[in-house]
């Protein structure tokens, strides 16, 4: 009801970035927003003659204080074709803070309301012309900082993500009225709803939900970065490395600050996947406070690491330092993704693949010459399959990369779990209609079809301001 009594007011803010700019623009909607660009703007002509998607030119006019505020283009759309299905009004005016805010101010004092985070958005779900994750994805192109995650993003947008959720929702609502029917009309000629026939619903349902929810290891990736940590020990060729996968990645994204003396981070995009780079040396017992601190922010890298890379000098035997290394490695492994990189190939074969692989069996050997620009590849292949899996198991554009949505997916995996259970079992029909019910209202969740108001407040205050 209060969302109801919200959206009868219109709101205004600020849309683009604060700072200096070619152009600002202060967006409107409501049923208000051709009243209150009529009321500061000002057109060659009847400003009333304003028509709907004609972009004009004209002044912001304080008619208070007498005053020409910016000159500028406004634009007035009539809803429900616009972003927020409402009335909206947009004023280009010039990029400054100063335009920008005397502007929204005589916005304000003209009947606008400020506008929260994401309300924008927000009004477009509430007014049914995209769904949750839609307006979640908003979010995500907004933010995406490589191609990939932008395309996913994109794809979320355009309803990739809701074609899929509402395919198993149509199955889970097909098997509930099966259920539903047997449960209520025993007796009529219906077709009977065997186990045999749940079972193998459950089971495609089972198997759907399970193809989507796979696919959130590498959306989590897109999103979060991937971490990768090189280490060796000193004089094998890591700074070159990392040299390299900069060189060849041009697209640095930043420089992360805080880089430190003993830990060096750089953020790269490899193969379209945004990568977090940490070049450490190993972590030895020490009794130096200063060098203790840098092995806790080692410690820290291996932790979160999602790929380790252990550099070796294949030219040389490998020494106490480098098995030592090898040890360290090995105790951080768990589900990281370990390469094993012999580098100065150039200078000779020292150390044999299979010599590495008895010592690390979960690592991948690989040998390179990086100061040749030789391995490079063969890194960035094995960073590229650990992100997407295997070339044949690569999803398409659809990827879950919200956390939400992932914790929604498990908990219908798990509904459908368990009645797969009950089916096993032969429990009576209405136990199992519980839990097929409860996985149909979680995967409503991720549209935002059965959805509470908090968690709404929850996703759109994610947003900035002017979405
Ligand atoms: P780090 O101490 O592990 O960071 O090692 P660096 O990247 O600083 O490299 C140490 C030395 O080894 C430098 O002189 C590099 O030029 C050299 N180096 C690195 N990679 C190779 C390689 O593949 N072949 C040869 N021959 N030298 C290399």
């Amino acid at each position: 009801m209060e969302e109801i009594m919200n959206m009868e007011d219109t709101i205004a803010a600020i849309a683009t970035p604060m700072g200096e700019g070619g152009i600002g623009v202060i967006r409107i909607s409501g049923p208000e927003a051709k009243d209150i660009l009529e009321k500061v703007f000002e057109c060659a002509g009847d400003v009333d003659e304003i028509i709907s998607r004609r972009m004009t030119y004209g002044h912001i006019i304080d008619h208070e204080n007498n005053q020409i505020v910016d000159e500028c283009m406004a634009v007035y759309m009539k809803g429900p074709k616009t972003y927020t299905a409402e009335d909206t009004a947009e004023i280009s005016c010039h990029g400054s803070m100063v335009s920008l805010k005397n502007t929204l101010g005589l916005v304000l004092r003209s009947g606008a309301r400020l506008a929260d985070h994401g309300e924008f958005t927000k009004r477009a779900f509430l007014n049914g012309r995209i769904d949750l994750s839609q307006a979640e994805a908003v979010i995500d192109v907004v933010r995406a900082k490589t191609d990939r995650s932008f395309d996913v993003a994109i794809s979320q947008l355009q309803g990739g993500l809701s074609l899929r959720v509402s395919e198993i929702r149509t199955k889970l609502l097909d098997l509930l009225v099966d259920i539903t029917v047997n449960i209520d009309y025993p007796d009529e000629d219906i077709e009977e709803l065997t186990y045999e026939t749940m079972g193998d619903q459950v089971l495609l349902i089972g198997d759907m939900i399970e193809k989507l929810r796979s696919t959130a290891h590498a959306g989590k990736m897109l999103r979060e970065g991937l971490r990768v940590v090189i280490t060796g020990r000193p004089n094998v060729g890591k700074s070159s490395l990392m040299n390299e996968l900069l060189r060849e990645n041009r697209a640095i994204v930043t420089d992360i600050p805080g880089t430190t003396r003993d830990t060096i981070e750089e953020s790269v995009n490899i193969r379209n996947i945004p990568v977090r780079l940490t070049d450490t040396a190993g972590i030895h017992e020490t009794d130096d406070v200063i060098e203790q601190m840098g092995i806790e922010r080692s410690k820290d890298a291996f932790n979160k690491a999602d790929v380790i890379i252990l550099m070796l000098d294949g030219s040389q035997a490998l020494t106490e330092e480098d098995l030592q290394l090898v040890e360290e490695t090995k105790s951080y492994i768990g589900d990281r993704k370990c390469i094993a990189l012999l580098n100065k190939s150039d200078l000779g074969f020292s150390v044999g693949e299979n010599e590495v692989r008895d010592l690390l069996p979960k690592a991948t050997v690989l040998r390179g010459a990086v100061k040749e620009s030789l391995g490079i590849d063969a890194v960035e292949d094995e960073i590229e399959t650990f992100v997407y899996g295997t070339e044949g198991s690569r999803p398409n554009r659809v990827l879950v990369n919200n956390v939400r949505h992932i914790r929604l997916l498990e908990q219908a995996a798990q509904d459908i779990e368990q009645a797969e259970e009950l089916i096993r079992r032969r429990e009576p029909m209405e136990l199992i209609e519980v839990d097929v019910r409860s996985a149909y209202d979680a995967l409503g969740e991720i549209v935002g079809e059965t959805v509470s108001d908090e968690i709404l407040d929850e996703v759109f205050s994610r947003f900035c301001l002017g979405k």
